[in-house]
């Protein structure tokens, strides 16, 4: 099999601000495998969070050539010959992607009924970025009349957090959801939660750092779900998230793809855990990647590609509200224009 690689630049339609960052573009890597005549696609979303870089990826990228093997239908095997290099896991989700994208056109079908999954899954939620509260409350009305469900980011660390809630219920009766992205300390949490579950908060993402010692201790106070998304990566970290969440958020950027993801839906229901499904700033290949996996969830947050100005593949649509995959072989994308 042939692999390469390069870097895209995607520009948002506007910034896009969470607890820790302000983003107003991003610079992904497409990578291309080839290999019996077929060419598969996949997408890197590097996360300086993990300590990953366009750089650290693409050095990933230039190393796994030659651990890829003849056969793309040896997933299991590629898998564990990749492991061998630690992190990376935004490549290794791009080489599992364009496997997939790969296998699924050699076989002459799209990726989710090569997975025996339903095409379609749950409803996407818009993603509310971080703001003060009137501000908010605005970008939320607005979007409300496309979306069947928000997502809010809050840890703004200025006592606002509830405002801002407040704010956005009094603007829409969707159902709301929120991401605090490890902002809050185990009493801001405490204090927050029971006010956010009178607003009809259906869950929090993320109040706690990752590992913060608080996690068991909020799960069992907590009037509302708590999910955990910077907490869970792969499928070694479920069993533990059990003890400090009620539910999990996948992305296939932490789990290193398509076939982690599976295998760790079905871990969080052998475990009673919901399962939600979120994603980077990504473009339509990356989200298409996304939506094989998306009816194992409960809950799904795959709006990274209509978060940006211009999305350079189209193939996933945006319909009543699901971003439904393609009926075409693979992940059934392609280029804008080509
Ligand atoms: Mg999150």
């Amino acid at each position: 099999m042939q692999l390469s690689h390069r870097e895209i630049t995607v520009r948002l339609a506007s910034p896009f601000r969470i607890s820790r960052s302000t983003t107003s573009e991003a610079t992904l890597i497409e990578v291309t495998i080839e290999a019996a005549g077929a060419v598969g696609y996949g997408e890197a979303a590097p996360q300086a969070r993990y300590d990953e870089s366009v750089e650290s990826a693409q050095a990933f990228l230039d190393e796994a050539r030659a651990l890829l093997g003849g056969d793309p239908f040896a997933l299991d095997g590629i898998a564990r010959r990749l492991a061998s290099i630690p992190g990376e896991m935004a490549a290794k989700s791009a080489v599992d992607a364009a496997l997939y994208d790969l296998c699924g056109k050699l076989a002459g079908v799209p990726v989710w009924r090569l997975l025996g999954h339903d095409r379609l899954g749950p409803q996407t939620s818009w993603t509310v970025w971080l703001g003060d509260p009137d501000d908010m409350a605005s970008r939320a009305a607005e979007a409300a009349p496309n979306f069947a469900r928000l997502k809010l980011k809050l840890g703004g660390r200025d006592g606002l957090d509830v405002d801002r809630v407040r704010a956005v219920r009094a603007a829409t009766d969707r159902p709301l959801m929120v991401d605090v992205n490890e902002y809050w300390t185990l009493d801001e949490a405490l204090d927050s939660v029971p006010r956010l579950a009178e607003l009809g908060v259906e869950y929090v993402e993320q109040p706690l750092p990752a590992g913060d010692e608080g996690g068991a201790a909020l799960r069992d106070a907590s009037p509302l779900p708590i999910y955990v998304d910077e907490d869970c990566h792969t499928l070694k970290d479920v069993a533990a998230c059990a003890a400090r969440a009620h539910g999990v958020n996948l992305k296939l950027t932490k789990s290193g793809g398509i076939r982690e993801a599976v295998r760790m839906a079905h871990a969080a229901r052998a475990l009673g855990l919901g399962v939600m499904l979120g994603c980077m700033i990504e473009t339509g290949l990356g989200i298409a990647a996304g939506c094989q996996v998306a009816p194992l969830c409960d809950y799904v947050d795959l709006d990274g590609n209509l978060l940006l100005a211009e999305d350079p593949w189209r193939g996933v649509e945006f319909v009543d509200g699901v971003q439904r995959p393609s009926e075409l072989v693979g992940l059934g994308v392609v280029r804008e224009g080509g």
